[in-house]
């Protein structure tokens, strides 16, 4: 099945894959930059087509390396997301930041462009670096990343927030505390949620009994994951990988409907706690 879309109200009639693939700890050197090339191909050869970086990754590496990857294919089938740092993220510097992401990107445009986190720069500012560069269609249309409850508050206080696409935040089975407070603002907004680590296999595993459920329903942990997340729909999931067979076994997941039932022993394993927003 392809990957369905979701609209994003607040950037007018785009929409935006409802799964993504990350790319933290690309072009870091964890594996030769050929076979993290030939694993993001195989992302899009899966049908994956929502990538997800930032200028800080490996120090704009990962940007390259994506950029690499997808030199040749179709710009227009392509949802690329990037991030600025919260310190370039002023009226200047946010379009040399965008500029040098598009050219490791090897792409004239990016589809969304993210504050990575909160910062002490003004956000008019940074919104009015936004418009401008999505006026000049550099980017199509802009966001917030580890925005919480309170932050999201203060920008709709201030009128601030009315064009933010999305916020991008951890979510995952066992960091499920956006689900107290900060979804349901941003759901009543229109603010499209986007799940960064979505997988947290370690963590997950130490949940009793969690493992025997993701066995019991015929998943690896990080396939139960991903499934969790794409049944409920709730949060647009960007997975990492740069392992192909491991991303042959998340598009698999992508697929997968959990029963009801197995959602409520989720529920009863690791239920949303309030909390801080957790930040990695
Ligand atoms: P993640 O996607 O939850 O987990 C990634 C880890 O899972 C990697 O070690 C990967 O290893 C492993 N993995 C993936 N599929 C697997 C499989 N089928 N079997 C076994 N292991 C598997 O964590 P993440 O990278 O932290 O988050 C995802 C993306 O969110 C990032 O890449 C980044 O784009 C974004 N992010 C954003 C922020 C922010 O501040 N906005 C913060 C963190 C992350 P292999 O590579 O070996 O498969």
């Amino acid at each position: 099945m392809p990957i369905a879309p979701i609209p994003l109200p607040r950037a007018g009639g785009l929409s935006m894959p409802s799964v993504g693939i990350g790319t933290w700890r690309i072009g870091e050197g964890a594996r030769p930059r050929a076979d993290e090339v030939a694993a993001l191909r195989h992302a899009h050869a899966l049908g994956f087509r929502h990538f997800d970086t930032a200028e800080m990754y490996g120090d704009g590496r990962a940007e390259e390396v994506l950029g690499e990857a997808m030199r040749g294919l179709d710009r227009d089938g392509l949802f690329l997301v990037s991030k600025v740092y919260p310190w370039n993220a002023g009226a200047g510097d946010i379009r040399r930041s965008c500029e040098a992401s598009l050219a490791r990107l090897g792409t004239d445009r990016l589809d969304l462009y993210l504050l990575h986190w909160p910062g002490s720069i003004p956000f008019e500012e940074t919104l009015d670096g936004m418009r401008a560069l999505r006026d000049d269609g550099r980017i199509r249309a802009f966001g917030i990343s580890n925005f919480d409850a309170d932050d999201l508050a203060h920008l709709e206080e201030a009128g601030l927030a009315d064009e933010i696409a999305v916020n991008q935040v951890m979510h995952n089975i066992p960091e499920r505390g956006i689900e107290v407070d900060l979804l349901p603002m941003m759901k009543a907004a229109g603010i499209a949620c986007v799940a960064y680590s979505p997988l947290e296999a370690a963590p997950l595993c130490r949940i009793p009994d969690m493992r025997d459920l993701a066995e019991e329903v015929g998943l690896t942990m990080p396939q139960f994951s991903l499934a969790w997340h794409v049944t409920r729909g709730v949060s647009v999931p960007i997975p990492k990988s740069g392992d192909p067979a491991h991303l042959d076994e998340l598009r698999d997941a992508v697929d997968v409907t959990l029963p009801a039932s197995v959602l409520e022993r989720v529920d009863a394993l690791a239920p949303p706690r309030q909390g801080a927003l957790a930040i990695r």
